[in-house]
């Protein structure tokens, strides 16, 4: 059984949800099974077909797992399906079987979404969103169509072209599926004309005749994971727009920015891959230091496909930039790790965060596409607009992305290839660039880069508040806690950990609802005890209160410059 799903960087031992697992041969005889290790599993020597039965718990609702209830199943082939050692090449046929009458919660019959080919030809081949065969070409592309069975609501639209198909499972009254398919759409086709600008061929027709966006819509869902003709999406209902809601809301901006990303991941790591993913081995942790690449582009390119699609106004745009200059420019980690050493430890660090990950770690999504910024400004800037990041992605399709999956010595990206292959795609020497804001911890130098652009960063303090407090706080039903103290700050000097829960300060109560209330009454400079319970044993510390921080990062038109170019 897979140990991780590809596009998920984390052990999650899928195996540990067999409950039981018998095997038999030919003759309905059963055949011993041992265990080599956690994941996998050997049968007594036997003559014939070698049939194997597994239950699987499937009760999780997250884009990486498989979840089966009255109201639908949802599943990606590394929760269910077992490799056979030695047989990976071989086409799997794949039978789906409805559930037993009387025991889905309404009537109405199930019908299947997936972007798996129906077994085409074979007489027990599925009809199109129905039960019975189904055919993956080898097993790495039966566990990369996950599948979706149940009642969702559906629409479906072409973009150059190509057939795409939207669904909605869960319980969403109103949906504005008209709407959703048409900004949807758009953004498609900006991709696929960005890195086809000529055949505006889209990339899954190697593999499927449609691409599947599968959401499943809970109250306050969010999350991805991209597949290479379709995605599994977790959305917020309140997110997505009701028929008759007009404007743009923050949240469906969010989940039109989440489509985006999944979707370009369809050219960059489905396709344009890290030497390390080719081929997946997943039975340990495949490790690459180019993350910053595949998630951090992709982190760039998502919501700059929202402004070119026209989908949101520039305006938008840079408020989008400016959360994400901000958000980098928060945490004192980005001086500590770079993001290529952020992706090598993806594994054990991004993926397994706590309380303290702020002061030592890096985001390889966010800082990744302030570098993919900053590199896509620089090359405009020393050619004169005549090249672009743009071009580097087209050159990585073109050499390692279009024909993938139809050649049969496919190849992925060597972890130290990228400055070679901006400058082939630009002429722009970017490797002291990229050893500086890829490999090293510098910050990107946006200040810089903008402004040649035409565009001017602004700081400011996040609310009104005279003082600032330099740690993050949440609530936890009638208390206060800190969440993470940022290092070097005020709280950290007074002697604050993560985990205390507040209980005074100035030797007034301070709860969820009054701390900044509180902190309104004070100057900078100015010190007060404050008291926190840390487990059980009453603390006092002194905190001495800062100016207000500069933590909010807008991005503005410089009304009077026109944009220059780098000498
Ligand atoms: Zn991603």
């Amino acid at each position: 059984m897979p140990a991780w799903i590809p596009g998920s960087y984390l052990m999650r031992e899928f195996g540990r949800q067999i409950e039981t697992l018998s095997a038999h041969d030919a003759r309905q005889r059963p055949v011993p099974l041992g265990k080599l290790d956690r994941n996998t599993w050997q049968a007594a020597p036997c003559k014939g077909p070698l049939t194997l039965t597994a239950v699987i718990y499937c009760y999780d609702l997250s884009v990486r797992g498989a979840h089966l209830d009255d109201t639908h199943g949802f599943f990606n082939g590394t929760s269910v399906f077992l490799r056979a050692h030695g047989h990976e090449h071989q086409p799997c046929l794949l039978e789906l079987v409805p559930p037993p009458a009387g025991s889905t919660r309404t009537d109405e019959p199930w019908r299947v979404h997936t972007s798996l080919p129906e077994a085409t030809g074979d007489p027990e081949a599925a009809p199109r969103h129905g039960f019975g065969l189904y055919r993956a070409p080898d097993y790495d592309a039966l566990l990369d169509h996950p599948i979706e069975m149940g009642t969702p609501q559906t629409i479906t639209f072409e973009a150059h072209g190509a057939q795409h198909e939207m669904v909605f499972s869960g319980r969403i009254p109103g949906l504005d599926l008209a709407r959703v398919a048409d900004d949807v759409r758009r953004i498609c086709e900006a991709q696929i004309a960005l890195f086809e600008p000529e055949s505006l061929r889209a990339p899954f027709l190697d593999s499927a005749d449609r691409y599947v966006f599968m959401t499943f819509v809970t109250a306050d869902g969010y999350g991805g994971l991209e597949h290479r003709a379709s995605t599994a999406l977790l959305a917020s209902r309140g997110d997505l727009p009701a028929v008759g809601q007009g404007g743009m809301t923050d949240g469906y901006r969010t989940f039109l920015g989440l489509v985006s990303h999944e979707y370009f991941h369809t050219w960059n790591v489905k396709r344009i891959k890290p030497a390390a993913f080719v081929p997946y081995d997943l039975t340990r942790e495949g490790h690459t230091r180019l993350l910053w690449v595949f998630e951090g582009f992709t982190s760039y390119y998502d919501d700059l496909m929202l402004l070119r699609s026209g989908v949101i106004e520039r305006d938008d745009y840079l408020k989008l930039l400016g959360r994400t200059v901000a958000q980098v420019h928060r945490g004192p980690g980005r001086h500590k790790q770079s993001v290529a050493d952020s992706s090598y430890d993806a594994w054990t660090r991004y993926y397994r965060q706590d309380e303290n990950s702020p002061n030592a770690l890096v985001s390889y999504y966010t800082k990744g596409s302030l570098v993919a910024l900053g590199l896509d400004l620089t090359i405009r800037q020393a050619t004169d607009n005549q090249r672009s990041l743009d071009d580097v992605m087209r050159l990585l399709w073109d050499r390692y992305g279009r024909d993938f999956y139809r050649s049969a010595a496919p190849r992925g990206v060597d972890e130290d290839a990228m400055a070679a292959l901006i400058a082939e795609a630009t002429g722009v020497d970017a490797s002291s660039f990229l050893a500086q804001y890829a490999e090293g911890c510098a910050d990107v130098p946006l200040d810089r880069l903008l402004a040649q652009a035409g565009y001017q960063l602004e700081w400011q303090a996040a609310g009104n508040l005279p003082v600032s407090v330099n740690w993050r706080t949440r609530t936890q039903g009638q208390d206060l806690l800190v969440a993470t103290v940022y290092e070097s700050g005020n709280a950290h000097r007074a002697g604050v950990s993560a985990g205390d829960v507040l209980v005074a300060l100035d030797g007034l109560r301070v709860g969820p609802g009054n701390l900044d209330a509180l902190l309104q009454r004070y100057r900078p400079g100015e010190a007060v005890p404050l008291h926190v319970f840390r487990g059980d044993v009453l603390r006092r510390f002194d905190l001495v209160f800062d100016e207000p921080v500069a933590h909010d990062c807008r991005i503005h038109p410089r009304a009077a410059t026109s944009p220059t170019t780098e000498a």
